[in-house]
């Protein structure tokens, strides 16, 4: 169980969504049952058009010193990244935070299993921030505790469980992570999912692969060799997951059935349509993207893969880019002597991360420099524990 300093948050085991998308909560107002989007962030907001918000952050940035460290995650807003001391991905950021024992307090500008991560690495008397506790991850959301603890209870109850190991992608709840350091698995990064897999099936036979079922299915099949048919996909929403007990005992790889919401937009014909439009494009691709979309792209990789390539790249080349839109116009505006344009043809946002504005920024600060911190983020003991094995043993992956 995952606490706030306004209450538990429980992990609510809904029905599933029925085709409906989740709407768009406005700023701290309201509560969606669902999804931990919707968790009131109550507060005194600064107005979103109060022109002195640069001002106040930064004025609250410098009055707060080395007290406080800001993280910003690639796919956060520039009126947030201007102010973050570090910019990353989700564990880089984590781990940035573990090195600043001497920061009291760490804002997390991005989603609520980023800064569970941050408060599991850690000193237990530091502080960890999320400026907006609708901040959430509909990926992370995909995969709860009670659906997994199901899971696993039918691959148990199969006889099968004890060559069953999971792994867990990084963008997964606290809750998830400790389920993986429980039996003996391993968290992974869209960076080191190859050699997560590796490791993986050194000790075991099989693999719960969550809650990404992209990136299992693109790491096992395109970098461990594996064919299609040695995975197959596990709906919590769906007795013994929809599958016979021969098809669980014999796949490889059992995936979890989560996706990217960002991510899973980007199609084949959106990749047919910009080589189309763009002769001698390169689409460059997020992992987490769908199977067919990486397939037939040019250059696959994480988040840091696709800014260290794109700064690489030679003047005048031309880029294709499926990942977060925030990122790719960032990254585009660094490199104006090449062209790189979004995959996509229409706005690509992550919804969750775009919550973290300025405002939210602002009263965070404020807050602290009142010496009244809000939205703290900690994981409970027990969970935190589990958590760190998975965690270490990511860490100590040959
Ligand atoms: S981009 Fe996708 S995985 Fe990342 S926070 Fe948004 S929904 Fe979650």
């Amino acid at each position: 169980m995952t606490t706030t300093e306004h209450g538990p948050r429980t992990d609510t085991g809904f029905a599933e969504p029925a085709g409906t998308p989740l709407s768009l909560l406005l700023l701290g107002q309201a509560a969606d049952p669902r999804s931990e989007r919707g968790v009131e962030c109550p507060g005194d907001l600064p107005a979103p058009s109060d022109p002195d918000l640069v001002a106040r952050a930064l004025a609250a940035k410098q009055a707060l010193g080395d007290r406080v460290f800001i993280l910003g995650h690639h796919y956060q807003r520039d009126e947030v990244v201007q102010f973050a001391d570090v910019t990353g991905d989700s564990f880089k950021l984590a781990r940035d935070a573990a090195n600043r024992p001497d920061a009291e307090y760490i804002v997390f500008c991005g989603v609520h299993f980023m800064a569970e991560s941050a408060d599991i690495l850690t000193a237990d008397d530091q502080q960890v921030l999320l400026p907006d506790l609708a901040a959430g991850c509909s990926m992370a959301d995909m995969a709860t505790a009670e659906q997994v603890e199901q899971a696993w209870d039918v691959l148990q109850d199969l006889g099968i469980a004890e060559r069953v190991i999971p792994v867990s992608y990084m963008n997964s709840s606290a809750d998830i992570k400790a389920f993986t350091g429980k039996h003996g698995g391993t968290i992974c990064t869209s960076s080191n999912a190859e050699r997560a897999l590796t490791w993986a099936f050194e000790q075991g036979e099989q693999v719960l692969f969550l809650p990404d079922q992209h990136l299992g299915r693109n790491t096992a099949v395109r970098q461990l060799g594996m064919s299609l048919d040695d995975c197959v996909l596990y709906n919590p929403y769906k007795p013994m997951g929809g599958l016979t007990a021969d098809q669980l005992r014999n796949a490889k790889m059992i995936l979890w059935r989560g996706h990217c919401s960002v991510h899973g937009r980007f199609t084949k014909e959106c990749v047919d349509e910009v080589r189309e439009r763009i002769p001698g494009v390169n689409v460059l691709v997020h992992p987490e993207c769908r199977y067919e979309v990486v397939e037939s792209a040019d250059y696959v990789g994480s988040t840091e893969y696709i800014i260290k390539t794109l700064e690489a790249a030679e003047p005048g080349t031309k880029w294709a880019v499926g990942t977060e839109l925030n990122l790719v116009r960032r990254v585009a505006n660094a490199h104006p002597d090449k062209q790189i344009v979004f995959l996509d043809k229409s706005v690509c946002y992550c919804s969750t991360m775009n919550r973290i504005d300025l405002p939210h920024l602002v009263w965070t600060l404020e807050s602290l420099v009142a010496g009244k911190p809000v939205n703290r983020i900690t994981v409970a003991p027990d969970t935190a524990a589990l958590a760190q094995a998975a965690l270490e043993q990511m860490l100590a992956l040959p």
